[in-house]
């Protein structure tokens, strides 16, 4: 018997793993979550049919997502990460001896005790003692924090619709300006170029975080199950731009064996073509 996962990136594209079983699949208040078993990409994270994280490429994501700003700036100490309840980001973030506090404000109670269950690879430091879990909306969570609490907070989120939503408007990056010190940094999951859905997205992302945010880039990955292959990721900061606050010899004394990331890549990375840059060129 033939058993595939299908999610469809536009009307008129479909992307397909062949799985060996579903592991898990739950309809919590927010979302349905499904767990799949694959031989290509190991354990899938699915959520309302929207592929999440798989095994095999994961660490390109989460890599991306956290090295970047953490090599931009030695001295984050503090953490803020909105969704991210796989764990993934955690688990890099977990890494640093020098991070003291990560607060994590994810919705969804049941997608952390599915992945603790089902994908500890990917969960596996979300027990550690500076990780404090939050189980509600980000959005709502960063009204009432404290101001400059943050040196860091890194957006995670599901794509701009449904539960994600808000973790996408104005009203969110405004807090989230609001909720890092002068030295902070805002990091967040930005989509991708090449389908117009997407794009769009994209764009409304990219000009609201720009009027905030003296610095507002953004940078690439290839992580082949996101829908065309290439994806985004936003930079904004009030004093750090990444290509030349780079702390190259700091973060290579680490010693942190990664798969993806390095400090070469760390500035090419902000080498955005040409099909990107004109997408970029059309926001305010
Ligand atoms: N790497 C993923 C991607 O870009 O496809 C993101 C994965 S992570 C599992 C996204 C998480 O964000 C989900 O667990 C979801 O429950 C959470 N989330 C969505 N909306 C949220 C909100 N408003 N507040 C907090 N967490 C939220």
């Amino acid at each position: 018997m033939d058993l595939w996962y299908t999610e469809r990136h536009t009307d008129d594209v479909k992307f397909s793993i062949r799985v060996d079983r579903q592991l898990a699949s739950y309809t919590s208040e927010f979302q349905r979550i499904d767990i799949f078993e694959s031989k290509e990409f190991g354990r899938i994270l699915t959520l309302d049919g929207y592929l999440m994280v798989t095994q095999k490429d994961e660490y390109i994501y989460h890599e991306m997502i956290t090295h970047v700003p953490m090599a931009t700036n030695p001295d984050i100490k503090n953490v803020l990460v909105v969704g991210g309840g796989d764990g993934g980001t955690v688990r890099e973030l977990c890494r640093y001896k020098s991070i003291e506090n990560i607060d994590m404000v994810e919705i969804d109670e049941m997608v952390v005790k599915l992945c603790k269950e089902y994908i500890p690879s990917i969960s596996c430091a979300l027990d550690d003692e500076r990780v404090h879990i939050y189980y509600e909306d980000g959005m709502r969570f960063v009204r009432t924090t404290e101001d400059s609490k943050y040196d860091l907070i890194i957006v995670d989120s599901t794509d701009p619709f449904g539960v994600g939503e808000g973790l996408f408007t104005k009203e969110f990056y405004g807090n989230c300006y609001r909720s890092l010190n002068d030295n902070g940094i805002l990091v967040n999951q930005h989509e991708s170029t090449f389908y117009d859905s997407y794009a769009n997205s994209m764009k409304r992302a990219h000009s609201r975080i720009k009027e905030f945010f003296s610095t507002a880039l953004v940078y690439q990955a290839h992580i082949p199950t996101y829908p065309s292959g290439h994806w985004l990721f936003g930079f904004a900061s009030k004093k750090y731009d990444p290509r030349t606050d780079l702390h190259a010899d700091w973060w290579n004394s680490l010693g942190l064996k990664t798969r993806y990331y390095n400090t070469v890549l760390h500035t090419g990375c902000f080498a955005i073509p040409n099909n990107v840059r004109d997408v970029l060129r059309e926001t305010k």
